[in-house]
């Protein structure tokens, strides 16, 4: 699945330019610079996301890619940035809301959160949004190859006490690195078995 070609071929910034879905979607949420672009990098190769606006102080969108015709991966914007106003971020919450609870082709949330960072309140402000969309969603924990293997452990242990308490969440937390490759291949592989065969 990987193997193929990751097409751009949608991005937008209000949900009435959004049709109904085809094609199976999971959704990479996390974090302004939690290293998002970087993990959809290491997911689908190096031409990737060329064309996605996900920068800070850019325009906000969601951004879809599709994977051989087969699976659609949906980049969401990253929150948490001091810059953007109270009313921008309302109105985003109330975007992926609407997106998260309509949705009935999005199979899956990945939550991207930054193993050398705590969980910050905007983080459980989406882990709040999403278990209300009611949709299932996955901790992915990014930059792992910063910490020792102790540090990861605990990181690892912490994380899963608040995982513990999400109705929507996957139990299972998944350790990655974009840059030494760690769990790429597990994730790949979680990810294709969502796909049509
Ligand atoms: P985004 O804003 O969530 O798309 O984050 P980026 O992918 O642009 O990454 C943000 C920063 O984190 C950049 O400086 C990256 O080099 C760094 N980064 C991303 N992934 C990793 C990783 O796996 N390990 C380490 N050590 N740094 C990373």
């Amino acid at each position: 699945l990987f193997a193929s070609e990751c097409k751009f071929f949608l991005g937008i910034q209000d949900l009435k330019q959004l049709g109904e879905g085809q094609l199976p979607e999971i959704a990479f949420s996390g974090r302004s610079n939690v290293g998002k672009s970087s993990l959809l990098n290491a997911l689908a190769g190096q031409n990737f996301l060329a064309r996605t606006s996900s920068r800070p102080g850019r325009t906000q969108q969601l951004n879809f890619f599709s994977l051989a015709n087969r699976l659609v991966l949906v980049d969401m914007p990253g929150y948490g940035y001091a810059e953007a106003s109270k009313k921008v971020k309302e109105s985003w919450q109330n975007t992926m809301f609407t997106f998260l609870r309509a949705r009935p082709v999005l199979k899956r949330v990945l939550l991207l959160l930054d193993a050398r960072i705590e969980v910050k309140q905007n983080d459980l402000q989406m882990i709040d949004l999403l278990n209300r969309a009611a949709v299932s969603f996955q901790v992915i924990l990014t930059k792992c190859d910063s910490l020792s293997q102790p540090a990861l452990v605990a990181k690892t242990g912490e994380v899963n006490k608040i995982v513990a308490k999400q109705p929507a969440a996957y139990p299972h937390i998944m350790l990655t690195s974009s840059k030494s490759g760690q769990g790429i291949d597990e994730l790949r592989a979680q990810l294709a078995q969502l796909a049509i065969p």
